[in-house]
């Protein structure tokens, strides 16, 4: 069998693995037929399903790959090492917190240690200044930026413009290209895109909290341009699309969420944000475009941009969390308390992301390590921040690469 036959079987496997698990299967857009047949009946047992999977693995690292299709080869096989992982955590098998983010996004997470997070706190404290505890003095700058509901969806357009001006100078995107907004409520997640195939994506934004001003410019290049929006299109139209366009690699027609992926997909979201735009640009525009927009004061934009720098290392505060919780050194109670504090979350956010971890789970490193990992793989391709059109090409070389977490050297 070719690689390509083996590739299709990856397809289905993901699909019937879906019917166990509903936040599998992210995007697909594959044939339509594949997916009425993984829905037909009842789902294939988890065993049948893992055997599967084996016998693909087996397949993949023994078929002939045609000239170029190494990276192929690659990908599918970081893809199917998760695919098996999920397969016997939905059987009952208990992986730690660190073996499960190594099996399914092929990276260990560092531990942070208190010390770490107890000093990055203190720097946020002399930035915030004031007296008080710095979960007050940061949840009342916060309170200052939060948007007006009724002026949210005017503040997310003209960030998803500019951020989409700015990506469409240095990534050449679908003509289909299309972007929509929908205003949900009650999920574990603060915004989702959609990926829907033909160059087209929804991005669902969660109104169940107050959105601080900040958000704006994060969803719309996360989620957006240049982030998973933009991701997800040039894959399709490199990798997926039929031959001349693309290359007719039917495994690029489907996302499965628990998978090596996904690092790749929310670091590359995450530093997309500051790729397109970098420091004094970021500040220039939310200062002078968006703080009017949503009525807020622009004389804020700068002591919170000050802020936010401060809080990349609490980021990762959310691992530590995450891994004290599922690994059972901390209760839900605790958990909470501890995004309270090394977060800065309020205890409705802190809530809701305990809820998000219940179901995502080690999916959290991706977003702060995935990050980090991002930006110094770009760096090391001299994308550097003193370097921004080099940046740019680096950035978009990588999201419209197959490449995952190892075969970059992450
Ligand atoms: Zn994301």
């Amino acid at each position: 069998m070719a690689l390509s036959d083996w590739a299709s079987d990856y397809v289905n496997l993901v699909l019937a693995v879906g019917r166990h698990d509903g936040d599998f299967v992210d995007a697909y857009y594959g044939p339509a037929a594949w997916k009425t047949v993984a829905e037909a009946g009842e789902p294939r047992p988890l065993p049948a399903l893992q055997v599967e999977a084996q016998r693909i693995q087996a397949g993949v690292a023994a078929a002939e790959a045609l000239p170029g299709e190494d990276v192929r080869r690659d990908y599918l096989l970081g893809q199917l090492g998760a695919v098996e992982a999920h397969l016997r955590r939905l059987q009952g098998h208990r992986f730690s917190f660190d073996e499960e983010a190594e099996a399914l996004y092929q990276v260990r997470p560092p531990h942070l240690s208190v010390a770490t997070l107890e000093a990055a706190l203190g720097r946020l404290s002399q930035v915030l200044g004031g007296t008080g505890s710095v979960q007050e003095r940061y949840q009342a700058a916060r309170a200052r930026i939060i948007i007006p509901t009724e002026r949210v969806d005017a503040v997310f357009q003209a960030a998803i413009l500019e951020a989409r001006e700015r990506t469409r100078k240095h990534a050449s995107l679908p003509t289909s290209d299309h972007f929509s907004v929908e205003y949900v409520t009650g999920k574990a997640w603060s915004a989702y895109n959609w990926y829907q195939g033909g160059g087209t994506s929804l991005i669902q934004v969660n109104l169940d909290l107050p959105i601080a001003i900040d958000r704006a410019l994060d969803l719309a290049a996360h989620e957006g341009y240049p982030g998973h929006h933009v991701y997800n299109a040039l894959l399709e139209q490199r990798f997926a699309r039929p031959q001349p366009e693309g290359r007719d690699w039917v495994e690029f027609t489907i996302y499965p969420l628990f998978s090596p992926q996904s690092l790749i997909a929310e670091g590359t979201a995450n530093f997309g944000i500051e790729v397109a735009f970098p420091g004094v640009e970021r500040l220039a525009f939310e200062r002078d475009v968006l703080f009017p927009l949503a009525g807020l004061d622009p004389a804020d934009a700068e002591r919170w941009a000050l802020v936010q720098a401060e809080m990349k290392v609490l980021a990762f505060a959310d691992n530590e969390a995450a891994r004290a919780y599922l690994d059972g050194s901390l209760d839900r109670a605790a958990a909470e308390a501890f995004l309270v504090r090394y977060s800065l979350r309020t205890e409705a956010q802190a809530a809701q992301r305990l809820r998000f971890i219940d179901t995502y789970r080690s999916y959290v490193i991706n977003y702060n390590l995935g990050e980090q990992l991002v930006r110094e793989w770009v760096e090391r391709q001299g994308g550097s921040v003193s370097n921004p059109e080099l940046r740019w090409s680096v950035f978009v070389d990588l999201i419209s690469s197959p490449r995952l977490p190892k075969a970059l050297g992450l």
